[in-house]
């Protein structure tokens, strides 16, 4: 869950064309789009340059190391060069006449010019670089260079050695760009900063001590890095002292982004068929159903696990006594890696048994302790290669609960019991998020894949727990049961950030209605309720995915009949990278 990563803070400049080339260039060109057509795959190829130039953090991430030396400092300048980048989207996408685009081409011209949008949104309006010091941290630009398995240690620490050397001027541009922040996502920055010192204190040692630099090298290292180190502390003091000593932090920005802006953001974020307010309607009556098919399970199990305890009157209170019950079937803090990697393998057994989907074998999935530079962030997800870096090794990332106080482990591991940790690998795994990248990584359109669409990256998680359930795996009153709370989940996800942003909710209803209607435990209900007030939206992605791609699942069956082929189905649906499902609907129903 945690893998869809922002990229907001890696951004760069480089000078345009001047204004005098421009007036020589532009009647040439006039006049050669008259006479024959410019392709529409020269245009995405340029913009996938200009693209990496202007977000070299990006670039990393998705494996394209090019710019993995270049750190941007974040000012205005780099900002002016973002809604340059979006005016040269709008002008290429003018020369095109839509209805003439293949069926593809139309899907990545829209997908082209919300992006456009997009950036307009976040520079001008959203404007998280002013409230939202934690999107600048070094933890994962270094990370990801850091990670990447294709360069040797010694051109890493050369690429490293010349970001660090920027870090003054960007967090000299952070402090400048901070402007009546939020209190929460300055607490979040100092947290994540003080993660990424670790880089410093052994990362760096270690790696040096083993690499081929030359003296004057690791010397030169050793000033940035020492320059950095003190730039980041320095940043972590300027939010401390200047910033949280000197606000009354009840009157600090609110986290809350409101309806009018949460509304545009679900538009361009999800890129729904639907409007916010339609799909929290379809939330409320999937809560409805769900509380329904729960109290059913739950009256067909009471005998087998609490035979001599009357039943409570109260629904919601004799569902959650059951779930108490069964919950206590779980592993122990120290089995919890374990546990996962051992049910892996039952989770691909079963899928070719049943001929869901083909899984690639040649992909290894390495379960492993999720890195210090991402604390802050929930329990476990797939950190996963980028599409120019296929042959990269994917991760499970797991944070172990050696942090946790026993209360704090028993509680979370009954939430993650034997029915639900079996369904977070699902979800996370196979055919989940793993399985998902795998493909999309696949498709020979760069643009669908790193325009990764997070409703769809999360909906088809979710779509595959509901699938996989549907198929029978796991099957038993009990799986059904846990699978419905976890949907539940999903839906609340929705229902939560909905009303925390435009409903001004509080965490007290929060809490009502994850632990007395969803029946989570009181510390998830807690983590969910901060993660609502650090990110926006993006909790929104999982019911939202979930519902559209079962939806077109559904008219697929209807179009195609007897013809209808559930692994067919899958393996094009994935086929067309991580697009929003409402462009893959198109493509899939040719309409
Ligand atoms: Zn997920
Ligand atoms: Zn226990």
């Amino acid at each position: 869950m945690a893998h869809c990563s922002k990229l907001t803070a890696f951004i760069t400049l480089r000078p345009q064309i001047s204004a005098m080339k421009k007036l020589l260039i532009i009647p040439a060109l006039l006049l050669l789009l008259s006479s024959c057509q410019k392709s529409f795959d020269t245009t995405k190829q340029e913009f996938i340059k200009k693209l990496w130039v202007t977000y070299p953090g990006f670039a990393t991430s998705q494996g394209y190391h090019k710019y993995d030396s270049v750190l941007v400092v974040p000012n205005q300048e780099s900002r002016y060069a973002e809604l340059r980048l979006a005016k040269w989207i709008e002008n290429e996408l003018a020369d095109f006449k839509f209805e003439k685009l293949s069926a593809n081409d139309k899907t990545d011209y829209r997908i082209l010019q919300d992006y456009a949008k997009s950036i307009r949104f976040n520079v001008n309006e959203f404007k998280s670089h002013e409230w939202d010091p934690s999107s600048y941290n070094l933890g994962g630009a270094i990370f990801g260079v850091m990670d990447y398995k294709g360069e040797s240690v010694d051109d890493k620490l050369r690429a490293i050695s010349s970001k660090l050397k920027n870090a003054p001027a960007y967090f000299e541009a952070a402090k400048a760009n901070i402007h009546n922040p939020t209190f929460e996502h300055t607490s979040l920055a100092i947290k994540q900063n003080n993660g990424s010192l670790y880089f410093f204190k052994s990362v760096f040692p270690d790696s040096l001590a083993t690499s081929k630099l030359s003296d004057a090298e690791k010397a030169a290292f050793n000033t940035n890095a020492a320059a950095a180190q003190k730039a980041i502390e320095g940043y972590v003091s300027f939010l401390q002292t200047d910033v949280l000593a000197k606000s009354d932090t009840t009157k600090m920005r609110s986290f809350r982004i409101g309806k009018s802006l949460y509304a545009k953001k679900f538009l361009l974020d999800i890129d729904s068929r639907y409007t916010a307010d339609e799909m929290y309607a379809k939330a409320e009556a999937r809560k409805a159903w769900l509380h329904q098919d729960m109290n059913r399970l739950t009256d067909s199990l009471w005998p087998k696990y609490l035979a001599k305890v009357a039943a409570p009157v109260d629904t919601l209170a004799k569902i959650k006594m059951l779930i108490d019950k069964i919950s206590e079937q779980h592993c122990q803090a120290d089995s919890f890696m374990s546990t996962i990697e051992k049910q892996l393998p039952e989770l691909t057994t079963f899928i070719n048994a049943h001929h869901l989907i083909d899984l690639d074998s040649t992909k290894p999935l390495k379960v492993r302790k999720t890195p210090e530079y991402a604390a802050g962030v929930a329990g476990a997800g797939i950190d996963a290669p980028g599409p120019y870096d296929k042959q990269a090794a994917t991760y499970y990332n797991v944070t172990p609960l050696t942090g946790y106080t026993p209360e704090e482990a028993e509680s979370y591991l009954r939430e993650y019991n034997n029915y639900v940790l079996q369904i977070l690998n699902i979800h996370e795994a196979i055919p989940g998020h793993y399985t998902q990248l795998i493909y999309a990584n696949r498709t020979p359109d760069i643009i669908k894949t790193i325009f990764g669409n997070g409703s769809m990256i999360e909906g088809w998680a979710c779509y595959g727990e509901r699938m996989m359930i549907e198929e029978g795996y796991g099957k038993s009153p009990e799986m059904q049961l846990f699978y419905d709370k976890w949907n539940l989940r999903e839906v609340c996800n929705f229902i939560l950030d909905y009303n925390i942003h435009c409903n001004n909710w509080s965490e007290g209803q929060v809490l009502d209605l994850i632990v007395k209607q969803a029946f989570q435990q009181t510390a998830e209900a807690h983590e969910k309720w901060k993660r609502a007030t650090l990110s926006q939206v993006q909790l929104a992605s999982y019911f939202n995915g979930l519902t559209e791609i079962y939806e077109l699942r559904e008219e697929m069956k209807q179009k195609q009949g007897a013809q209808f082929d559930l692994k067919k189905f899958h393996e094009q649906f994935l086929s067309y990278g991580s697009a929003p499902v409402k462009e893959i609907r198109a493509l899939m129903l040719g309409n």
